[in-house]
């Protein structure tokens, strides 16, 4: 019979962080600061529009105060900067998300450019991409991190270890290659013009896939007792979310898995809120407030 691989429960692992999360809010709160974060959602795109609800009820669940701002898809690139302008100078607000992809016709990079950096809370600003690759204190993308924190929870060591990551997006794949770098792993970064990509996936002690195709990575592929990490949604024939590796075959080779609903996504939306809560910090001079009201919270 086939060993089945451990789940690595990132809604559970999720609820912690933002156990953990709301602590430190409730610690600042008592300082007077109440962290703030604003959404901006451009346009109606039915997955954003579900993404940004889940954001904002986490983020009220954790005591932030948080609001989404919804501006019509006709919005232009003045209109939108302009409402950037006016969430950088407001000092309620310490972090703010624009949801992506932007309706065409919007430049992201110019955008994303414009945003406060102290404020990025998506670490998409050059100011923090610069700093993760210099080994700064910054804001990391939120996705990424949420990888490292539920590796790091698992007892998954990084160090020494081959983490493959299956795409390079600037959002997922090269900030995740920089933090696992910086933990000391030897990191292969695959794209779509990657030669064989089964032997390159393969090789990895810790597989990360980050793709957008459909059950791309097919458990053949994976190196017996490997973590696989799997940050793809997809919306399968059927309408049900998939992730970009084919779980079943996958659980059958790997030690440990994340599972497509229910592994990097609520990490995602965990590492946001830890990411706001930090902004705040940082932005009132109250980091030792952080320090103190860290305390981990164990299932
Ligand atoms: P992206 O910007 O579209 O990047 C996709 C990457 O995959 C690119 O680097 C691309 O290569 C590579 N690729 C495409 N087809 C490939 C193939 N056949 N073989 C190997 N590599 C291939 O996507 P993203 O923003 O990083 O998102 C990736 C996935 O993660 C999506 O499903 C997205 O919905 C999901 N996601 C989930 C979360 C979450 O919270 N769980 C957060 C963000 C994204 P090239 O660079 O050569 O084009």
């Amino acid at each position: 019979m086939s060993k089945q691989a451990k789940l690595l429960d990132g809604k559970a692992t999720a609820k912690l962080v933002r156990a953990e999360v709301a602590g430190r809010v409730a610690a600042l709160v008592e300082r007077g600061v109440r962290p703030g974060l604003r959404v901006v959602l451009v346009g109606d795109d039915p997955a954003s529009e579900v993404y940004v609800r889940n954001k904002d009820r986490a983020a009220t669940e954790a005591g932030i105060d948080v609001a989404t701002i919804k501006l019509p898809a006709t919005t232009s690139q003045e209109e939108l900067l302009a409402e950037i302008e006016r969430l950088n100078s407001d000092e309620a607000v310490h972090g703010i998300l624009v949801q992506l992809p932007l309706p065409k016709g919007l430049a992201e990079q110019v955008i994303v450019n414009a945003l406060d950096p102290d404020k990025d809370v998506d670490g998409l600003h050059p100011e923090n991409v610069a700093a993760l690759v210099q080994g700064r204190s910054g804001l990391v993308p939120c996705t990424p991190a949420g990888c490292i924190e539920i590796l790091d929870r698992a007892g998954v060591e990084l160090e020494g270890a081959h983490v493959v990551i299956v795409g390079r997006s600037q959002l997922v794949g090269k900030p995740l290659a920089q933090l696992a770098l910086a933990r000391n792993a030897t990191v292969t970064i695959c794209h779509s013009r990657t030669r064989d990509l089964d032997n390159m996936v393969g090789s990895g002690n810790v597989v990360v896939a980050a793709v957008g195709r459909a059950r791309l990575i097919h458990g053949d592929w994976i190196r017996p007792g490997a973590v696989v990490l799997d940050v793809g949604i997809n919306r399968g024939e059927d309408g049900k979310l998939v992730g970009d590796v084919d779980f079943a075959s996958a659980s059958e080779k790997a030690s440990a898995i994340t599972p497509v609903p229910g592994g990097i996504g609520p990490m995602t939306i965990a590492m946001l809120l830890s990411n706001t809560v930090l902004a705040a910090a940082r932005q009132t001079g109250l980091q030792d407030v952080l320090d103190s009201a860290t305390i981990t919270v164990t299932s």
